[in-house]
């Protein structure tokens, strides 16, 4: 499939039936598989062979969706977990362990920040966050000897600033580590990690690529391209026999292409168990299906939106990546030039009460914690998520009393603006 474009891709990547074989994927919906010997079993275990023995560590259904999702990003491996937050976590774990550190972004998601500043601290993995805007200066005084990976996203949820993908991979390749990149908002269809030079691309899939609010789901996905091997005394978990896998050496016998994902999959799906279930994956590939359907519509929403509010008396300011007065405006046309997504976020001059009053007066954007779904829907962080915070905690966060976050779905955008405009009014 690899010569075909993106829209073929999402459509037929991935998973290829034979002669009288299911049109659709089939659900394999077994927790185990079935063999005549021992012997051949034993081979599975040994990872002499490969196939499936139990659904905690793969099933054929994740990985002909993996598969998809793997030629969309134009990596050489991928796999499926349960969330994104276990995406993350495993992306990241699979390099780090007591006494490593991480060089991230601050500008990330706010469960990804919990995970890397207070839970994988708990567990002696230290972090430097830096600002996406850094200098190169910055950020490689950033790193120390036990740094083992920089980790951003794309388009950060929910601040929606843009990854320079370029200058963050050229400071982790400078200092032998690979870059994760977070690549949920724009999904493949409008960014592109791998071809700016990331390592490891992770998904929450339950965002676009779902894309229907159906199924919560993660993604990792493997360029293929880092030199473990070149890097021995930093990744000791892939370039030395592991004792639990008859002393495999992952980067010798499965190479560049394909030692991340086997020594996830092997190691940490084994111990951790947090697989995605086949009904999920099944529903996320009808989502993937459509994404190069979708994500040109999510696009041309937030856009319309983004340009109305713009010109609101109402509105403070208008966060959104697509509008030439946004600080990331050259970054996205550069990443992402069919756009990046169908999130915008927006200050109301009146503060929380107009942010209350507008959020109530609203007639097709549900108020949710929810984003990236066919739906409209919307957010006012200061009386919901961020509801703990005082008002001066949350202008230090940046995310003033009266933003509203808003997730433009499949609609038609003329009733969208319309349904902004008329709840303004009521203001
Ligand atoms: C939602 C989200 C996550 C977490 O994903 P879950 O599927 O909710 O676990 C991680 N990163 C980004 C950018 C997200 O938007």
């Amino acid at each position: 499939m690899d010569n075909y474009k993106i829209n073929t891709k999402c459509v037929q990547a991935g998973y290829r039936p034979g002669n009288g074989e299911p049109r659709q994927i089939p659900i394999i919906q077994s927790t185990t598989f079935k063999y005549d010997t021992s012997e051949d079993m034993g081979k599975l275990f040994d990872l002499e062979a490969s196939g499936y023995f139990y659904s905690r560590l793969q099933n054929p259904t994740n990985d002909y969706v993996a598969a998809k999702i793997a030629s969309l990003e134009g990596g050489t491996a991928a796999m499926l977990t349960s969330s994104g937050q276990a995406a993350n976590f495993l992306a990241l774990f699979n390099i780090c362990e007591c006494g490593s550190h991480i060089v991230s972004s601050s500008s990330i998601y706010g469960g990804t920040f919990n995970l890397i500043s207070v839970t994988m601290a708990k567990m002696g993995v230290e972090v430097t966050f830096v600002s996406p805007d850094c200098t190169e200066e910055e950020l490689n005084g950033a790193f120390q000897e036990n740094t083992k990976a920089v980790f951003g996203e794309s388009i950060a949820n929910p601040a929606l600033t843009v990854l320079d993908i370029e200058k963050f991979a050229k400071a982790a390749h400078s200092h032998g580590v690979p870059l994760i990149v977070d690549n949920t908002f724009p999904t493949p269809v409008n960014c592109r990690p791998i071809e700016w030079g990331a390592d490891i691309v992770v998904h929450s899939t339950t965002k676009y690529m779902d894309g229907h609010g159906a199924a919560v789901g993660g993604a990792i996905v493997d360029a293929g391209r880092f030199d473990w091997m070149a890097h021995k005394d930093k990744f000791p978990g892939l370039c030395v026999p592991d004792e639990s896998y008859h002393g495999i050496t992952y980067g010798e016998k499965f190479g560049k292409e394909g030692a991340f994902i086997t020594k996830c999959t092997a190691q940490l799906m084994r111990d951790l168990g947090c697989v995605q279930s086949p009904q999920n994956a099944y529903l996320l590939n009808l989502g993937l299906e459509s994404l190069h359907v979708r994500m040109p519509r999510h696009v041309e929403n937030g856009q319309a939106v983004a340009e109305f509010l713009e010109g609101r008396p109402e509105v403070a300011y208008v966060n959104y990546p697509g509008l030439p007065s946004n600080q990331y405006y050259g970054l996205a046309q550069k990443y992402m030039p069919k756009g990046g997504c169908g999130v915008v976020s927006f200050e109301l001059k009146g503060g929380r009460r107009a942010a209350e009053a507008f959020m109530k007066q609203l007639k097709l954007a549900a108020i949710e914690t929810h984003v990236a779904d066919a739906r409209t829907c919307c957010l006012n962080p200061a009386t919901t998520t961020h509801r703990q915070m005082t008002e001066e905690q949350l202008l230090a966060a940046g995310v003033p009393s009266g933003l509203v976050r808003i997730s433009c779905g499949l609609e038609d955008k003329e009733d969208l603006v319309a349904d902004l405009g008329q709840a303004l009014a009521a203001v």
